[in-house]
C-alpha cells in the first residue's frame, strides 16, 4: 500500500517533432511570452509547435500571472490568497506578441483569480479582441476558470470574438470533490459550458477529463454522456500524471487501447471531435483537430 505505480512503457516513448518547431522556438526568444508548453515542460511541444497536416502550430499562453487563488489536488501551480495585481498592459502586449509569432491556433488560459471582482474575465476578453484586431486569421481558444459560476464573466469572454470556448471538468462527476478545489464542481462547470454556447451558438465548446484518478469505466461513460447531452462539442481525455509527491497519486495507467476505446465512444456519442490518448492534454494539437474537423 502507498507504493507508487511504475511508469508504463507507452509513456516513455519519444515524441515526433514537426517541421515548424525550431522556427517557433527561435522566434519566441524576443517576444516575452509565457507559454504553458515550455513552462510545464509539456511532452507534446514537438507535435503542437511543429504542426501537422492542417495547422502549422498550436501553443498555449498563460494570462494573469503564475499564482492561483485555488489549490486543486492534481495541479502544481503556485497558490496564494491574493496574487499580485494584473498587468494592465498584458492584453495588448500579449496580443501583439502572439500575432507576431506565427501560430495558426492559440489557446489562452489562466490561473483562477477569485480575488478579482470579475475573475479577470475583462482582461481575458480584451486579450482576445486585441489579438483578433491584429491578426484576423488566427484561431483563438480560451480555456477559462469557472468564475465561481458568474455567468456574466462567461458571457464577456464568449462574445469577445473567440472561436472555441474551453473549460475543463477535469474528472468524472463522482471524483470532483476529491480532485478539484472545493470551490469547483461538476454542475457549475457544466453551466459555464452551456452558457458560452447559449451566448454564441456558433462557437465550439470543449472540455477535458483526466483518467487514472480512480474513476470507473461506467463513470467515464456517464460523464461523457452528460457532457454531450449538455451540448459540449469537443472532448479530450488524457492520463493524469502526478506532478509532485504532495499531489494525488496515480491510481491507474490507462492503456493506449482503452484510450482508443474512449475515442470511439466519443465519436459514437456525436462529439465534433474526441482526442484521447495517454499524453493528450486539453490543448493537444488543438489547431490540427479544429481545422481537420472544420474542413472535412
Ligand atoms: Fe491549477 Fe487551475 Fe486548479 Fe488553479 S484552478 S490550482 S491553475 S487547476
Ligand atoms: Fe502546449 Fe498544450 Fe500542446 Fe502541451 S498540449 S505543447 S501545453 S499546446
Amino acid at each position: 500500500k502507498g507504493e507508487r505505480l511504475r511508469l508504463p512503457p507507452w509513456l516513455k516513448t519519444e515524441i515526433p517533432i514537426g517541421k515548424n518547431y525550431s522556427r517557433l522556438k527561435n522566434s519566441l526568444r524576443d517576444l516575452n511570452l509565457h507559454t504553458v508548453c515550455e513552462e510545464a515542460r509539456c511532452p507534446n511541444i514537438g507535435e503542437c509547435w511543429g504542426g501537422g497536416e492542417y495547422a502549422t502550430a498550436t501553443a498555449t499562453i498563460m494570462l494573469m500571472g503564475d499564482t492561483c487563488t485555488r489549490g486543486c489536488r492534481f495541479c502544481s501551480v503556485k497558490t496564494a490568497r491574493s496574487p499580485p495585481p494584473l498587468d494592465p498592459s498584458e492584453p495588448e502586449n500579449t496580443a501583439k506578441a502572439i500575432a507576431a509569432w506565427g501560430l495558426d491556433y492559440v489557446v489562452l488560459t489562466s490561473v483562477d483569480r477569485d480575488d478579482l471582482p470579475d475573475g479577470g474575465s475583462e482582461h481575458f476578453a480584451k486579450t482576445v479582441s486585441k489579438l483578433k484586431e491584429t491578426n484576423r486569421s488566427i484561431l483563438v481558444e480560451c480555456l477559462t476558470p469557472d468564475f465561481r459560476g458568474d455567468l456574466s464573466a462567461v458571457e464577456k469572454i464568449a462574445s469577445s470574438g473567440l472561436d472555441v470556448y474551453a473549460h475543463n471538468v477535469e474528472t468524472v462527476r463522482e471524483l470532483q470533490r476529491h480532485v478539484r478545489d472545493p470551490r469547483a464542481n461538476f454542475d457549475q462547470s457544466l453551466a459555464v459550458l452551456r452558457h458560452a454556447k447559449a451566448v454564441k451558438p456558433t462557437l465550439l465548446t470543449k472540455t477535458s477529463i483526466m483518467l487514472g484518478l480512480g474513476e470507473t469505466e461506467s463513470q467515464i461513460r456517464a460523464t461523457m454522456k452528460e457532457l454531450r447531452e449538455s451540448g459540449v462539442d469537443c472532448l479530450t481525455l488524457g492520463q493524469y500524471m502526478q506532478p509532485t509527491k504532495r499531489h494525488l497519486k496515480v491510481e491507474e495507467y490507462v492503456t493506449p487501447e482503452r484510450f482508443e476505446h474512449w475515442e470511439k465512444v466519443g465519436k459514437e456519442m456525436g462529439f465534433v471531435y474526441t482526442a484521447s490518448g495517454p499524453l493528450v492534454r486539453s490543448s493537444y494539437k488543438a489547431g490540427e483537430f479544429f481545422l481537420k474537423n472544420l474542413l472535412e
